[in-house]
């Protein structure tokens, strides 16, 4: 029997690690910290249900739908109350519902009529040399003009990676859209073309995906990981070193302790990659120490429904930068996924720093609540104060793919070509979100599996 370590217990590891007990092999999971989950963390107290990190999971690939169902979590999947599907971005200090269909767009009061021609000459404007790495504002502005980048991007953006498009690469970011171009000459063109073989494969687009949580919140997902992996989960294990010992074997170290295994997984955030030493005491990843993570924080209020004017009918509102509000955007919770606050109550969580405005996520927490419920009463109309605050700050939340990602990625691939049997996954490497990690988990236990063959 082979045996593995997995060192980093958030969604990425815990899934591999999972994978691999499946496969047969013995498996030891070091994780940092005193609880697995990384990122991934619920609360529930006083009758209100807190994310502090991910909200919701979007389900674009087969292997989530499997994780889900062999982890016989099926029952307790919570989708989203269907009526909670519209979405609006922030425009003139108003939330303006984005449309969810081509006819809606050009009908829409979100975009002008400028903007909507940009959209029919999309698939004229010539596709960029593969060779030019842009930022996304650079494609955006050139393929569809400022107001797509101001009013769609700029704000999906914030949304997503709590980044700046500015600094964000297409081809490293958002590898499918330039793809699109690459191989379509056209966004819209490859949008039709790529829905015709996503079908073949199974996967589905990130904007098309169901999205998920579980009854008690997405902690219940890595909690059941971790009850499944159960005492192969070591918990206040930080890994600082690796050391060869023969030919083919990797050793552990953790404090005192040093373990050998046939095969390691490093499933760890990079600023943390960049400190572990490798055979022969060097620091060989010591470069991902560039790459950016800003602050978020995510604050989650409850108030008294009687005291917010808007509907909330929907999932949230994203701010675009040229709003001037101080949180990036706001997740109508309690709409999303009814049963989260008590029946009189609702609750928005919005996220504050970020590439945007960094210093503010560094601000004490009644500073962040009070200047998120100024942007709650100038844009939804709260007037009472919160019955329920609870404020999570990630002081390196995100990475950001910025253009000359690949540089890290290649420092990455070229680490597990200089020590065989070391291997490296998570959301540095594979993509950012929830599903990008279970995936790459999923991914890297094939790889491992395959290697130790
Ligand atoms: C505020 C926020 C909101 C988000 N919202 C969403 C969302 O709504 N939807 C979505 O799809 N995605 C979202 N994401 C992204 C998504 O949650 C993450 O990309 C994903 O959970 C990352 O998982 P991971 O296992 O790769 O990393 P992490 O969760 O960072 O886990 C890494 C683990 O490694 C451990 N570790 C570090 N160093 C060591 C060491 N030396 N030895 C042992 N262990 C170590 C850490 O303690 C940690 O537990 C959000 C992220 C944040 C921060």
């Amino acid at each position: 029997m082979n045996r593995i370590a997995v060192i980093g217990g958030g969604i990425t590891g815990l899934t591999a690690a999972y994978r691999l007990v499946g496969q047969g092999h013995e498996v030891v999971l070091y994780e940092g910290g005193e609880r697995v989950g990384g990122v991934i963390q619920t609360i529930q107290r006083d009758g209100f249900l807190a994310e502090c990190g991910p909200n919701t999971l979007l389900e674009t690939s087969p292997k989530i739908t499997g994780l889900i169902k062999d982890l016989d979590l099926e029952k307790r999947r919570f989708d989203p109350n269907p009526d909670s599907d519209a979405r609006y971005i922030l425009r003139n200090g108003e939330p303006t519902q984005m449309a969810s269909s081509p006819p809606g767009f050009f009908t829409g009061k979100l975009f002008s009529w400028k903007a909507k021609l940009a959209l029919l000459r999309e698939p004229f404007i010539k596709r960029s040399s593969p060779e030019l790495e842009e930022s996304l504002a650079e494609f955006v502005k050139r393929r569809l003009g400022q107001e797509f980048l101001d009013y769609a991007i700029n704000p999906f953006v914030a949304g997503i990676y709590a980044g700046d498009p500015h600094q964000l690469s297409v081809k490293e970011g958002f590898p499918k859209l330039w793809a699109l171009e690459q191989e379509y000459g056209s966004m819209i063109k490859g949008q039709i073309q790529g829905a015709r073989e996503r079908k073949k494969t199974g996967t589905v687009s990130k904007d098309r995906a169901p999205k998920l949580s579980f009854d008690d919140g997405l902690q219940v997902l890595t909690d059941r990981l971790g009850e499944v992996i159960g005492d192969r989960v070591r918990l206040n294990a930080a890994v600082t070193g690796l050391e060869r010992v023969g030919e083919k074997k990797v050793s552990v170290q953790a404090g005192d302790e040093v373990e050998t295994f046939d095969a390691v997984l490093l499933a760890m955030p990079a600023f943390r990659l960049a400190e572990l030493s490798f055979p022969g005491g060097e620091k060989s990843l010591s470069g991902l120490s560039e790459i950016i993570y800003p602050p978020v924080a995510s604050v989650v209020l409850g108030f008294k429904r009687a005291d917010v004017k808007h509907s909330l009918a929907g999932f949230g509102t994203l701010n675009p930068e040229v709003e001037g509000m101080q949180t990036l955007g706001t997740i109508f919770s309690s709409s999303l996924f009814p049963g989260r606050a008590p029946g009189d109550c609702v609750t928005l969580t919005s996220y504050v720093g970020g590439m945007r405005s960094p210093e503010l996520a560094r601000k004490a927490p009644e500073e962040i609540i009070e200047l998120t419920v100024q942007d709650l009463r100038s844009i939804y109309g709260v007037t009472g104060d919160p019955v329920f605050e609870q404020v999570f700050v990630y002081p390196r939340a995100i990475p950001q793919y910025v253009v000359g990602y690949g540089r890290f990625r290649k420092m990455m691939s070229q680490c597990e070509e200089d020590h065989p049997g070391v291997f490296l996954a998570g959301h540095c490497r594979d993509g950012i979100s929830l599903g990008d990690s279970i995936v790459s988990g999923h991914d890297v236990a094939e790889r491992i599996g395959t290697f130790l063959d």
